[in-house]
């Protein structure tokens, strides 16, 4: 697939969140090369990002110079990165815009929660230590098995991921695992949920868990490169049974991300 990376200029870094837990987000690229087919922020995203997915991404040159005079005008509070892109996607190599966002967020009294694919995290894992007070680090895992490059073909192989899980634990960071999209038929069996409920009991992470939510774009994007996808709130609640009785059988944390967020947004209102 040809790939490609533009460099563009933003006039701002931070933007409210539409999610309840995050006060701001922060998304240093727009669009994503890990072109997962059932990503939903497919949905949030305009142009040739969207219309391309997974071979087109900007890159925000300027957002650290930006972040930096933002983070002195305006209420410290818990900043998702990112919640419409991958923050450890392959141009963070290079560019390290996420990286250099964590220091001056953290260092402003921000918190920072990390959510990625990818096992580049792991190195910043001297930024996320010397600031692990502020930050936490969420790795998505769907399952363990190979047929993971079905749905997330440019992401990181799982168990790179579990292994950047392990590494970030062992160092002392805070980490949870987010197990999902759920997706009817592919990795909704015990023997996918199984393995990712270990690891988090293994290193002590919390284990989020959650369906796949239809939304327009992705739905299409699925049905034209898999297959069409489609989960009824019965085959949901038999789910759930599974995922809670292994994490009852492992002593895990686990969490309906659902649930969870509609908690949180009771709260704030
Ligand atoms: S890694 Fe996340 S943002 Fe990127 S394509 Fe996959 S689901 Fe979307």
């Amino acid at each position: 697939m040809c790939v490609r990376v533009y460099e563009v200029r933003v006039k701002r870094a931070l933007a409210p969140s539409g999610l309840p837990e995050y006060d701001y987000a922060l998304n240093p690229y727009v669009g994503c090369l890990h072109g997962c087919l059932y990503c939903y922020a497919m949905d949030y995203t305009r142009g040739p990002p969207a219309a391309a997915w997974g071979s087109v991404v900007y890159v925000k040159v300027n957002l650290l110079e930006v972040l930096r005079r933002e983070v002195g005008r305006v209420r410290p509070g818990v900043v998702g990165l990112s919640t419409v892109t991958d923050p450890y996607q392959p141009p963070e190599a290079k560019y390290k815009l996420t990286r250099g966002a964590v220091s001056i967020l953290a260092g402003a009294g921000f918190r920072v929660s990390i959510q990625t694919k990818s096992g580049m995290v792991v190195r910043d894992v001297d930024v996320l230590v010397a600031h692990r007070e502020a930050v936490d680090v969420g790795v998505t895992i769907t399952t363990l098995a190979d047929k993971a490059r079905i749905l997330e073909p440019m992401a990181a192989h799982p168990y790179a991921r579990a292994q950047a899980v392990r590494k970030l634990a062992a160092a002392g960071v805070k980490t949870w695992i987010f197990l999902g999209p759920i997706i009817p038929g592919f990795n909704d069996g015990a023997e996918d949920i199984e393995p990712v409920v270990k690891l988090a009991h293994e290193t002590g992470s919390e284990l989020y868990y959650d369906r796949y939510r239809p939304k327009p774009r992705a739905d299409a994007y699925l049905a034209a490169k898999y297959r069409p996808v489609a989960a009824t709130p019965s085959w949901w609640a038999e789910v759930k049974k599974t995922v809670e009785a292994i994490c009852a059988r492992y002593g895990a944390r686990c969490i309906d991300a659902e649930e969870e967020r509609r908690a949180a947004f009771k709260a704030s209102t």
